[in-house]
């Protein structure tokens, strides 16, 4: 564990420059299809509606799954959403991004309309 106020140091492993974002921070999701590369965008209180098992895009499936498992959207949206209450969180949680990461499927990231 390396403590977040300890300065950071050139050559060391720690000094790796990167981009981090807090979960109080986020107020809506992109879900991207791997396949395609498109996605679309909904805020973090209707991430529990989403009921779509399937890209709009190319219909590959968005996650692979039983069909009665639950709804890992819905359940995202209860975490986020208890995680983010301020009754209830007494943490907050840093999601840390490398400066240097790739994300190839981000970087192509179509934001469209089916049929578009
Ligand atoms: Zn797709």
């Amino acid at each position: 564990m390396v403590p977040l106020t300890k300065p950071e140091r050139d050559g060391d492993v720690v000094s790796r420059k990167l981009l981090g974002f807090l979960l109080s921070e986020v107020k809506a999701v992109r879900i991207i299809c791997k396949n395609c590369h498109c996605g679309f965008e909904v805020n973090t209180g209707g991430l529990a509606r989403v009921q779509q098992k399937a890209c709009s895009f190319c219909k590959n499936p968005l996650v692979d799954q039983p069909s009665d498992a639950p709804n890992p959207f819905s359940q995202l949206a209860q975490l986020i959403e208890l995680l983010q209450r301020s009754d209830t969180a007494k943490c907050d949680i840093e999601f840390v991004v490398p400066e240097d990461s790739d994300l190839p499927e981000r970087a192509s990231f179509a934001h469209k309309k089916p049929n578009e």
